[in-house]
């Protein structure tokens, strides 16, 4: 007996040098999966966070990491935010993420694209990956090639096509839920709205918002584009360091990460600030606080722009436009949900939302201990799989 014990105590010792266990167990992830293949240059990592709700999804991100250690960061960062994303977006899936070490300028090719795809199918769906920043459509058709386990894909081949239509959708339709709860009236109608950048989604955002006869002004770097967009939907066009401290309701960043800082925070004059970026937050729990603090409503980014996975996950039981807008659509009552739990307990709005994510995992967690023939939730999106090819 005693020697047991000793050499338990050395083991865990060894462990606690180690630390990607370390690593892996301070956010609960499932799975590191490390993906070699020295003679085609393959170096990826697949990181599976949470598959309580049903089989991981999430993109992959090719990128020149610094070092390892970086890149495992990065993917253990990211493989969690899209378990949060899925489960308060109501979707049975878990959070995956992957990354393919390299120079997406210089360093692609097929082999690396198939070599990739192997390991994805190695996994047996229990990650399912999309495209990713450095990724193209090419590149997954390569993946494709040897998985199944691909989503996103064109429309042409039977995929979702391009996300941002659905994911301007739930934009406008969480904005809604915000002016709701900001004004009593979800209407937008001759509300005046920023809007920080002039791309993919932000253009189809501001069709929805001009057909509201909302007040728009419009920002973007490139003076082209901007106008362009301003001409289409009646907007006024904006110099790209005056967007912060406009007098308007709304501001809707859909542009870069980290808009919300130290240096806008004291610029804001709007209610509310609900848009397509990710990481909006430069520092989430203290900006986050300063925000409720200043009585600004902000509709969380990864619950907000969730109509980009939303139509990815439609994908899988067969795509259809309508019901991925449908689907989008329920973005307005998980942002009430949210703002109505935040209010009542003084919360930020992100930590309100994680909350509301959190519970919902622990109670479908619970619900697997009850026997059932159809309890499997990730075997029925398998089985989507197998009606699919
Ligand atoms: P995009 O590249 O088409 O548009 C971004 C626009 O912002 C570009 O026109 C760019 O010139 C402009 N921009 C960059 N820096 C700026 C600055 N400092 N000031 C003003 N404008 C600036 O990207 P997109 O697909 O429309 O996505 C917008 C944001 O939404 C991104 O943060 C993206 O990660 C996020 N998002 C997009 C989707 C989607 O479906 N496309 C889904 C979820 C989240």
């Amino acid at each position: 007996m005693p020697s047991t014990i000793v050499e338990k105590d050395v083991k865990n010792e060894k462990e606690q040098e180690f630390p990607l266990f370390n690593q892996l167990q301070t956010y609960e992830h499932e799975q590191l999966v490390v993906c070699s293949e020295p003679d085609i240059g393959l170096k990826a990592i697949i990181a599976i966070h949470d598959t309580t709700l049903g089989p991981s999804l999430g993109g992959t991100r090719m990128w020149n990491y610094n070092n390892e250690q970086e890149a495992i960061r990065d993917v253990l960062r990211l493989s969690r935010g899209m378990t949060y994303k899925a489960a308060i977006s109501g979707l049975n899936l878990g959070g995956g993420k992957a990354v393919i070490i390299g120079d997406s300028r210089t360093d692609k090719n097929e082999h690396l694209f198939r070599a990739f795809g192997r390991f994805v199918d190695s996994l047996g769906g229990r990650y399912i990956t999309a495209e990713d920043v450095g990724i193209t459509v090419q590149d997954m058709e390569w993946v494709n090639m040897e998985t199944k386990y691909v989503s996103g894909t064109p429309k042409a081949t039977g995929g979702s096509g391009d996300p941002s239509p659905v994911t301007a959708y739930g934009v406008y339709m969480g904005m809604k839920a915000a002016a709701k709860k900001a004004y009593g009236s979800d209407s937008l109608e001759d509300k005046r709205i920023a809007i920080q950048g002039a791309g993919h989604v932000s253009s189809h955002l501001a069709n929805l918002l001009a057909k509201e006869n909302a007040k728009l002004f419009i920002t973007d770097i490139y003076e082209d584009k901007v106008n362009a967009l301003a001409k289409a939907c009646g907007a006024e066009v904006v110099d790209p360091d005056n967007i912060y401290g406009l007098d308007v309701d709304i501001f809707s960043p859909c542009a870069l990460g980290g808009v919300v800082n130290d240096e806008t925070m004291p610029q804001f004059k709007c209610d509310i600030i609900a848009g397509a970026a990710n990481n909006v937050l430069e520092e989430e729990n203290r900006h986050g606080e300063i925000l409720l603090d200043k009585n600004i409503i902000y509709a969380p980014d990864y619950v907000i722009n969730a109509g980009g996975l939303i139509n990815v996950a439609s994908e899988l039981g067969g795509y259809n436009e309508q019901r991925a807008h449908d689907k989008a659509s329920r973005i307005y009552d998980t942002i009430l949900d949210i703002l109505t739990y935040s209010e009542e307990n003084n919360t930020p709005t992100y930590a309100a939302s994680n909350i509301l994510a959190e519970e919902r995992i622990a109670g479908v967690g619970k619900i697997h201990n009850i026997y059932s023939s159809k309890s499997q939730l990730s075997g029925h999106v398998g089985d989507m799989y197998k009606a699919k090819k």
